[in-house]
């Protein structure tokens, strides 16, 4: 196999990846003890749950 691929369509393929990296932040960390209860709740490590108030690192 010797597929010749354009240079502008790599170039595409990398901006498609880069985007779909930059639209899926990861927001932070799962709260164990909402976690717990089934809810999944994202905390910045270091700031506390919003809904139950545990510390989150
Ligand atoms: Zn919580």
């Amino acid at each position: 196999m010797c597929q010749h691929i354009p240079i502008d369509k790599i170039a595409v393929l990398a901006m498609n990846e880069e985007e779909g990296i930059t639209t899926v932040p990861v927001p932070g960390r799962r709260c164990p003890s909402c976690l717990e209860r089934g809810d999944t709740v994202w905390v910045i490590p270091g700031k506390c749950c919003p809904q139950c108030g545990t510390p989150v690192n």
